[in-house]
């Protein structure tokens, strides 16, 4: 009897497999890492996750997931969002928002250019304005007297996408 076709297929079996198993991997993990909207690539500390119809999926800001709701027409709850000062995940609904300061980790090593070489200056950016989630209201209050804009409690934000 003749097993060498036999074991040939076994291997072939298993290194397809394997090579299978390693591409989901990574793309599961650049899912992790680039935002769902924009495709930019996800700064820790304004991770977001935020599902629409059900479905999770990891943004670069609250910013991009709240427009998915313009956008993709459909409700989109933000489930959780992060620590920009710690990196901690939080509960969005007990988080504040700062709202148009001027950082913005998904727009600050864009190098946008225009076909002559100028940078360009997007009228409209899928990131702005800039917000970033705090967990205590006293560090967003400080956050905004250094770099300006206005601390507003996550909900009554959230409301605002919602209609
Ligand atoms: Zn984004």
């Amino acid at each position: 009897m003749n097993i060498r076709p036999f074991a040939f297929t076994l291997v072939s079996i298993v290194v397809l497999g394997g090579l299978g198993y390693s591409g989901w991997l990574y793309f599961a993990q650049l899912e992790h890492q680039t935002c769902r909207a924009c495709s930019r690539p996800i700064h820790d500390h304004s991770r977001t996750v935020a599902s629409i119809n059900g479905k999770p999926g990891y943004y670069c800001c609250p910013t991009c997931a709240l427009t998915e709701h313009k956008q993709a027409g459909k409700p989109v709850q933000i489930t959780q969002a992060t620590d920009y000062l710690g990196g901690a995940a939080l509960v969005p609904s007990e988080s504040y928002i700062v709202r148009n300061s001027d950082v913005n980790p998904c727009t600050r090593h864009e190098a946008a250019l225009t076909p002559d070489k100028h940078p360009m200056h997007p009228h409209f950016d899928r990131c702005s304005p800039s917000m970033l989630a705090f967990r205590e209201m006293k560090t967003a209050q400080a956050f905004v007297a250094e770099h300006g804009g206005q601390v507003l409690r996550f909900t009554e934000l959230a409301a605002q996408f919602q209609r």
